[in-house]
């Protein structure tokens, strides 16, 4: 017997971070991840089997996804130069990371999405957290401050901020661009729902990326598509790094299909923000506090604990995600989701916070 021993060969910095496992909860009503609650239309997963006839799986993937970034071009208005897909936004952010950020620091705004702090880790770099103000602004002298004294690389910015709600202001953006030398990542994961995008300033701006997700409003969590939109120089650094086979045929066909439908997906993003005000006018009217969304989910705060509701909600079949933190005491997110869901969630919400 040797004495292999692989908690003491794996790297020291990550001794203590936990596996992301996310919960699983078979039959239950889940509105705890911020995804589409229709699955792909018909016709649009027929149109994808359809051209699958024409595809070779023996073969290996287009490594630069060239359909898919055509569609893209015409689906943002950059051009192809301009545009990197990933498997998820999730690759996108640790190639980012690993490309940029390895022995450095990263600012992170919290409370946010937490694969900008996974993610940094696995890269070898020192997440650093700048905590958003009250009214969920970001803290733009502090960011200006700390990224003068120290070696940042990036900075994370969602908007519309995971699980905030709210997204950042052109002109606090812009405040921040044109201050710091690290790379700047907006990431635009729920844009379509309401946000409005910034990406219309990284033509001014070459340290500035945007990167997006088909996970959310279009239904493709399951395939795992994202894509970064970013000065060609950036994309050239980032295309090192990448996984050379990073997304696979099937998915990239999938994501091309679904930019090919846009009408329908537009329908079922007006029906999701439909839906988004139905939730909120009945959770008001339950005298819940609610923040304001431009996203899929809404951020809200019981009058009791929250964490008490989270459990007694799970009771009810019902999985919605609890983000109590110091910025955000006692708050609840909740995605939205079919009618007969948000029925359900609100029915069992009476019953645990009413
Ligand atoms: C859900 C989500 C994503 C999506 O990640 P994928 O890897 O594309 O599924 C990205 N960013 C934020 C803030 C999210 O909430």
């Amino acid at each position: 017997m040797n004495n292999f021993s692989a908690s003491k060969l794996a790297r020291d910095d990550l001794k203590d971070m936990e596996p992301y496992v996310p919960q699983q909860y078979p039959g239950m009503i889940r509105l705890d991840a911020n995804e589409n609650p229709y699955d792909l239309p018909r016709e649009v997963k027929d149109d994808i089997n359809e051209k699958l006839y024409s595809h070779y799986f023996n073969r290996y993937p287009d490594p630069l996804a060239n359909n898919l970034v055509k569609a893209l071009a015409s689906y943002t208005g950059f051009s192809e130069d301009y545009i990197l897909a990933g498997n998820g936004s999730d690759e996108i952010i640790l190639d980012l990371a690993l490309t940029f950020a390895a022995g450095g620091k990263v600012i992170i705004t919290s409370p946010t999405f937490s694969m900008y702090e996974v993610h940094s880790r696995v890269a070898g770099a020192e997440p650093v957290f700048i905590p958003r103000k009250s009214c969920f602004s970001i803290d733009i002298e502090k960011i200006k401050n700390y990224e003068q004294d120290t070696d940042t690389r990036i900075i994370f910015i969602c908007s519309p901020n995971n699980p905030t709600a709210n997204e950042i202001k052109h002109e606090e953006l812009e405040q921040i661009l044109n201050s710091v030398n690290c790379l700047v990542v907006v990431d635009e994961a729920y844009i379509e729902f309401g946000g409005k995008t910034t990406a219309v300033l990284l033509r001014k701006y070459p340290n500035m990326v945007v990167i997006r997700s088909f996970s959310k409003s279009f239904g493709l969590a399951g395939l795992r598509v994202g894509y970064l939109l970013a000065n060609p120089e950036v994309i050239r650094q980032v295309c090192r790094v990448k996984q050379p086979f990073n997304l696979n045929t099937y998915s990239q066909l999938a994501a091309v299909t679904v930019l090919e439908n846009l009408s329908l997906y537009q329908d079922i993003i007006e029906n999701i923000k439909a839906e988004r005000e139905y939730l909120l006018n009945k959770m008001k009217n339950l005298n819940i506090k609610v923040y304001p969304t431009v996203t899929n989910f809404i951020l809200f705060e019981p009058s009791c604990d929250a964490a008490k509701v989270h459990s007694e909600l799970l009771e009810h079949n019902i999985l919605i995600r609890n983000v109590s933190s110091p910025v955000v005491e006692n708050c609840l997110r909740v995605s939205v989701g079919t009618r007969d869901e948000n029925n359900a969630f609100i029915k069992a919400l009476v019953k645990a916070a009413g």
